[in-house]
C-alpha cells in the first residue's frame, strides 16, 4: 500500500514520504493530528518487523526517575494486570527482540517480531504499558522498582532495597561510572545531560511517588512520543488500530515541554578533580584515573 503525502489515514497525516535507497524502504514520517503522536514508517519486504515507541525524558535530577519509570512501566497495565507482563512475554513470545531502554534524553521500547500475531501482542502490552501503568495504583511497584527501606531482622541495620537501586550500585562499584559522571556534570553543567538519567544510588532515594506520577504525566504523552515502525505489514490495519485503541483518547495540548538547550561552550578547558570510594583497607598507589573529554557539535 503506497501513502499519499498529506493524506489523512485513520487521523495520520503523511507529512513526508521519500526511498531511503541504503536500507530500500519507503520512507514516511506522520503525525497523529488529535493527539500529536509523531510516527516514522519504514516500509519493506523485511518480514522482521519493528514497532518502537519512545518519549523524550529529560532528566532534572539525579533520582533516576527516567530509568525507574522504564522498569515500573512492564509491572502491570490496564490490560495486563499481571505482576511482570514483561517477562512472561519473553517466555511465551516468538519475538526476534524486546527490551527497553533508558537514555540520558530519552526512553525507548522496541519489539521485532516474525509473526504478525505475536507482533501485534507486543505492540499492544508494549502501549498499555506506557500510556495506563498499574503503578498509579499500585504503590508497591515504585518500592520494588525503585527503592525501599529493609531491615533484615529487629536489630540489624537498616538499609535501601530496589532493583534499580541495586542496578545502579552495580553501576557504581566502578570508578570508570564515577569518571564518566564527573565529566557529564563538567561539560553540560546547565542541560539534563549533567544528571544521572540511571539513578545515582545516594540520591534514588529521594524520589517520591508524587514526583515519580508526575514525571510520568509529564513526558509519557503522545505529543511527547516517536513511534517508529519497520518492515512487512499492514499498515492500514496497523494505523487504524493505533488510532482506535490509543492515540484517540489523547488531546494534543502543546504544552509538553522537553526540549533540550545548547550547552554553551567552557569558557576554557576545566581541570576537574573528583573521588571514587575506595575500601578502607586499600592501597590508593597508581588508582587514579585520567581523561579528557571534547563536546563534538551535536552528536
Ligand atoms: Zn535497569
Amino acid at each position: 500500500m503506497t501513502l499519499a503525502i498529506n493524506a489523512v489515514y485513520h487521523g495520520f497525516k503523511v507529512l513526508q514520504a521519500q526511498f531511503v535507497d541504503e536500507i530500500s524502504s519507503q520512507a514516511y514520517i506522520m503525525e497523529h493530528i488529535k493527539s500529536g503522536a509523531r510516527l516514522l514508517y519504514l516500509a519493506n519486504d523485511d518480514d522482521n518487523k519493528v514497532f518502537s515507541i519512545s518519549f523524550r525524558t529529560p532528566p532534572a535530577d539525579d533520582t533516576g526517575v527516567a530509568h525507574i519509570l522504564e522498569h515500573s512501566s512492564l509491572c502491570g497495565s490496564r490490560k495486563y494486570p499481571l505482576k511482570e507482563p514483561f517477562v512472561d512475554l519473553v517466555k511465551g513470545s516468538l519475538n526476534t527482540f524486546l527490551n527497553a531502554m533508558t537514555f540520558p534524553d530519552k526512553t525507548m521500547y522496541p519489539v521485532a517480531s516474525r509473526n504478525d500475531k505475536d507482533f501485534h501482542n507486543l505492540m499492544d502490552v508494549y502501549l498499555d504499558a506506557v500510556f495506563y501503568p498499574s503503578f498509579y495504583q499500585n504503590r508497591y511497584t515504585l518500592r520494588q522498582e525503585g527503592w525501599h527501606y529493609n531491615l533484615d531482622s529487629l536489630d540489624g541495620k537498616l538499609s535501601y532495597n530496589g532493583v534499580v537501586y541495586n542496578e545502579m550500585k552495580g553501576v557504581y562499584s566502578s570508578p570508570d561510572a564515577y569518571l564518566e559522571n564527573e565529566a557529564m556534570k563538567a561539560l553540560f553543567p546547565d542541560n539534563c545531560y549533567r544528571f544521572e538519567s540511571g539513578g545515582y544510588p545516594d540520591a534514588i532515594p529521594q524520589l517520591t511517588q508524587e514526583k515519580f506520577e508526575q514525571f510520568h504525566k509529564t513526558y509519557y504523552s503522545p505529543e511527547n512520543s516517536y513511534i517508529y515502525l519497520y518492515g512487512d505489514m499492514d499498515i492500514d490495519a496497523t494505523l487504524e488500530y493505533l488510532d482506535s485503541e490509543y492515540l484517540n483518547s489523547f488531546e494534543k495540548t502543546g504544552t509538553v515541554d522537553s526540549a533540550i538547550a545548547e550547552q554553551q561552550p567552557l569558557p576554557r578547558t576545566a581541570d576537574i578533580e573528583a573521588f571514587y570510594p575506595v575500601g578502607a583497607e586499600e592501597d590508593c598507589t597508581a588508582k587514579t584515573y585520567h581523561e579528557l573529554s571534547i563536546v563534538t557539535g551535536k552528536a
